[in-house]
């Protein structure tokens, strides 16, 4: 199950045009996902090759399309988990690594830490013979245009428009060997300043695993860190015995929106249950169930295996 963000989108607010290029690199980044799996691959395998597409593509707001801080640089957060071993790597502040999935897979795989920021990130990266590209690469036009228009408002005290907070990706797994993982890597908040990082690479806030949940979520991440989304979701179910639905439910349409905050899950159990509620007019999103069927959605009124009306 893959997600590309959620927050306001309106039908009327994306071109036909983009509406057919979103929607083909989510497909194009479940293939990655699927091809994966099928081949008798790990889980971890599968949401960074899922993951590594979303950051290619210009569309979403991770890698190559991130937005801008207030300052007009790329500063980008990731994160990955693996369930059974609740092995995980997270990296913030990047500005010149070309997939920060890649560096937080190679923290968990290759360091004896957690998390790395920044300039220390960047010279890992560099020890690791990991991509680093001009931070030309990642920008868009659209984007720039976001900070600009984001800076003109801000200067008239309009509140940040709901658009410019999302484009997150994510993935989450379940392999042949029952073992899930989670990914998730954004640009975090346009115009963002003071190094602020958001929940993506705070594990059990946008992204958590263990042995019978993963999850990786997408909305405004101080209220996700509040409510250390990833993490509760997987607790209801362990200690509180409740279903995947019963608790990716209640923390995004009830916790979530109590608090303030919104956005989206996507929320997988051992037994490939999927569930993806978000509390925002739509979340871009993708799935491929264990029964084979599969599909992409954008908007809240487009049908998916939640079955939510
Ligand atoms: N959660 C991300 C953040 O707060 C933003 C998003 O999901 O688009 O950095």
């Amino acid at each position: 199950m893959i997600h590309g963000g959620a927050g306001t989108l309106t039908r009327d607010a994306i071109t036909s045009e983009v509406e057919a290029g979103i929607r083909a690199d989510l497909d194009r980044a479940l293939s990655a996902g699927e091809a994966v799996l099928s081949a008798g691959g790990t889980s971890l395998d599968a949401v960074v090759a899922a993951v590594k597409l979303l950051e290619d593509s210009p569309h979403f707001n991770a890698g190559h399309g991130s937005v801008f801080t207030h300052e007009g640089h790329v500063e980008m957060d990731a994160s990955i988990m693996h369930g059974p071993t609740r092995s995980a790597g997270a990296v913030a502040g990047l500005r010149t690594v070309r997939n920060p999935i890649d560096l937080a897979r190679r923290v968990m795989d290759d360091s004896p830490h957690v998390m790395l920021i920044g300039d220390g990130a960047e010279r890992f990266a560099a020890e690791r013979g990991i991509e680093r590209v001009d931070p030309e690469y990642f920008r868009t036009e659209r984007r720039w245009q976001q900070l600009q228009d984001v800076r003109a408002r801000e200067q008239t005290r309009a509140a940040l428009p709901p658009e410019a907070r999302y484009g997150t990706v994510g993935a989450v797994a379940l392999d042949q060997h029952g073992a899930l993982a989670a990914a998730t890597s954004t640009g975090g908040m346009v115009n963002k300043r003071w190094g602020r990082v958001g929940d993506v690479p705070v594990l059990g806030a946008g992204t958590w695993a263990e042995a019978g949940c993963a999850v990786s979520a997408t909305g405004w991440g101080e209220y996700f860190i509040r409510l250390g989304v990833g993490h509760e979701i997987c607790s209801r179910m362990r200690i509180g015995g409740q279903a995947l639905a019963e608790a990716a439910d209640a923390v995004i349409l009830k916790d979530l929106p109590a608090l303030g905050g919104d956005g989206g899950v996507i929320a997988m159990d051992a037994q490939g249950g999927l569930r993806m509620p978000f509390n925002t007019s739509g979340m871009y999103r993708g799935w491929i169930a264990a029964d084979g069927s599969r599909g992409v959605a954008i908007f809240d009124s487009e049908a998916d295996p939640d079955g939510r009306d």
